[in-house]
């Protein structure tokens, strides 16, 4: 699957989309996260974080002023924010390359920031539609993110049928 789109209705469904995708995910997965202030990167990125079973003790914020958090579950969860990256520099400065090629699951927020488009599998694109209502643009970059993709539009179906 190439593409895929999902409107929700409420942070706690954004969450859950993020937990599918970081119950889904293995090692050196990249994923970037675009969207206006407030269009629910970080609520996604917290879901990907339990999806992964990383500790309510490490709780997922946005990094704006930090650029990088790191959040351990089965896997180590690299956090980005590129909101106040100055320069294209400072992002090999941290060793983002390190970081996507290990063995981690790496979610950048704000990823269109860079000038030079960031090596992923899939791209999660935010819309603000009103007060509660967020669409969701998935976009799979390689074969990887179409796995992915494929599999999570087969979970979120199966979850919305009636028990
Ligand atoms: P970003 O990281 O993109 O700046 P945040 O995730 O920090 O955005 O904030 C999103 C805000 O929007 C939160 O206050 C959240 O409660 C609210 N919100 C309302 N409806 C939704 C929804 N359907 N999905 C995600 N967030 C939502
Ligand atoms: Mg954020």
């Amino acid at each position: 699957m190439q593409h895929w789109e999902v409107t929700t209705a409420a942070p706690e469904e954004t969450r859950a989309l993020g937990r599918m995708l970081g119950e889904c995910a293995t090692a050196g997965l990249v994923v970037l996260l675009n969207g206006d202030l407030g269009a629910g990167k970080t609520c996604f990125a917290q879901g990907v974080a339990s999806g992964l079973g990383v500790s309510s003790a490490s709780p997922v914020t946005s990094p704006s002023y930090t650029l990088l958090n790191i959040h351990n579950g089965r896997m180590p969860l690299y956090h980005f924010d590129l909101y106040r990256l100055s320069q294209v520099d400072d992002l090999a400065d941290l060793g983002y390359d390190e970081f996507a090629e290990g063995g981690g699951l790496t979610l950048v927020e704000w990823a269109d920031r860079m000038t030079d488009a960031l090596s992923a599998s899939v791209d999660v694109s935010i819309d603000h539609l009103s007060e509660q209502h967020r669409k969701l643009c998935f976009r799979a970059m390689d074969e990887r993110g179409q796995d992915l993709l494929t599999q999570l539009a087969r979970t979120s179906s199966t979850n919305d049928k009636p028990s």
